[in-house]
């Protein structure tokens, strides 16, 4: 056991070689989710007669050759295709997967069996496609044996966080299962969003977070964080951190990765960016707003002058050069929106390994050198072949061991657990407290 607070890890992430090979065994795989998410990132179709030859997924001990074999598969080693990689790596693991109520037993009590760290949140989402009933069995399953196992393993944690998927109405109806189903846990502590942030802007789920917010003050609290700022190829850098500034505005508990805030000068001099016309107005018009709320930094002729240039141009890519005016205007946004989030007190789950892969790399020293709120996680450990220890020693190898133990003791202060407590004073029989 060690001392750290895992407050960033995906439950389907943490699975080992043996785990993988059980679910190879136990069902027929999908291995269509597989093929067209690799066709999807590399125009070619994957060659899957390898884990024949091998027997893999047979009765017999996976060797050391195996399991290279197996990891080949899931493991995320290269940084090129970014998200649509990781995607491919994990909808592997997916093909294999059912959730069905004995695997997620069974695979829940492995992990949670396994966890070295005192206090672990892991989150889980569920396949858009199922139905509310069967979500609420399967939840009810994932809870039951979180339940069970974290007396078991006491007086370590394993906290459960449901990623709500993005699609409307389903988290709607999600969330109100989690919130019933959550009454009888100890575990179940929050909610999030996750997965493909494209297309999703998160002003669309403003009235559910307040609505969540308000719940909150009258039943049993849920953690609210969001996956926000991690995949943002489909727009400019402005937008990202716009949609960052809205999720925080939302008065979400911790947002998760918000990489587009790092996207500082050296990042975006003399690049042209990309985005729809919707979203350019979007951020147009978001600007004029900020204006009227007082900040004069906006140039407004700049901005009416680009908004009459978009007036016929609906649902085309528009071209946005980051130089002269609109590079003036992006890097004033970005210092406006990265000074709203430290007055906010904003916490930011970072996991330098996942950005490295997915985005080319970590915004945590920016973070810390901005004064900003951060706490650490390890995302996928399995896919990243990375671990918690290992995220901390990467922090004390860029940063020193001293902002390392900082961002220590900031995953403690900042796991969901504490949060709740000090924001809704949450008495300590209601929440499993052990500290
Ligand atoms: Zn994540």
């Amino acid at each position: 056991m060690n001392d750290l607070y895992e407050l960033h890890t995906h439950l389907y992430g943490c699975l080992t070689e043996e785990d993988i090979q059980w679910l190879g065994r136990r069902k027929q795989p999908r291995w269509e989710i597989y093929k067209n998410s690799f066709l999807n990132t590399y125009s070619y179709e994957p060659d899957l007669s390898i884990l024949k030859t091998y027997q893999i997924f047979s009765n017999e001990f996976l060797t050391e050759e195996k399991k290279q074999i197996l990891k080949k598969f899931y493991v995320m080693d290269s940084t090129k295709y970014g998200f649509l990689e990781f995607q491919t790596c994990f909808d592997f693991i997916i093909s294999l997967s059912y959730t069905d109520p004995e695997e997620l037993r069974e695979i829940s009590k492995n992990i949670i069996l396994r966890q070295k760290e005192i206090y672990t949140e892991y989150r889980m989402m569920f396949s858009p496609k199922i139905s509310p009933y069967e979500f609420s069995e399967k939840l009810k399953a994932l809870v039951e044996i979180f339940d069970i196992m974290e007396k078991q393993i006491y007086p370590k944690q394993a906290k459960l966080i449901i990623s709500l998927n993005r699609e409307n109405p389903l988290y709607e109806w999600q969330y109100e299962i989690v919130k019933k189903i959550q009454n009888s846990s100890d575990a179940l502590i929050g909610i999030d969003f996750a997965g493909k942030e494209e297309g999703f802007p998160p002003k669309e789920k403003k009235e559910f977070i307040k609505k969540v917010l308000n719940d909150n003050k009258r039943n049993k609290p849920l953690l609210i964080t969001y996956h926000v700022g991690e995949s943002f190829s489909d727009k400019t850098p402005a937008s990202a951190v716009r949609w960052i500034l809205e999720t925080v505005k939302m008065g979400v508990h911790r947002i998760a990765h918000a990489v587009a805030l790092a996207y500082t000068e050296e990042r975006i001099q003399n690049k042209v960016f990309y985005e729809i016309s919707v979203e350019r107005k979007d951020q147009l018009e978001f600007f004029l707003s900020l204006y009227e709320t007082g900040e004069r930094w906006i140039d407004t002729d700049y901005i009416q002058k680009q908004k009459k240039n978009l007036e016929y141009q609906n649902f085309s890519l528009i071209q946005v050069p980051y130089e002269g005016k609109e590079k003036k205007l992006y890097l004033n946004f970005l210092e406006y929106t990265i000074d709203v989030i430290k007055k906010n007190n904003t916490i930011i789950e970072s996991c330098p390994t996942s950005n490295i892969r997915i985005c080319g790399f970590s915004p945590l020293k920016f973070f810390v050198d901005s004064g900003l709120n951060v706490c650490l996680g390890a995302d996928d450990p399995s896919i990243l072949d990375t671990t918690l220890e290992k995220e901390f020693e990467y922090v004390k190898s860029i940063l020193g061991s001293e902002t390392a133990e900082l961002i220590k003791k900031n995953n403690q202060e900042f796991c969901g657990v504490q949060l709740l407590k000090k924001f809704y004073n949450t008495p300590q029989n209601s929440i499993n407290l052990s500290f």
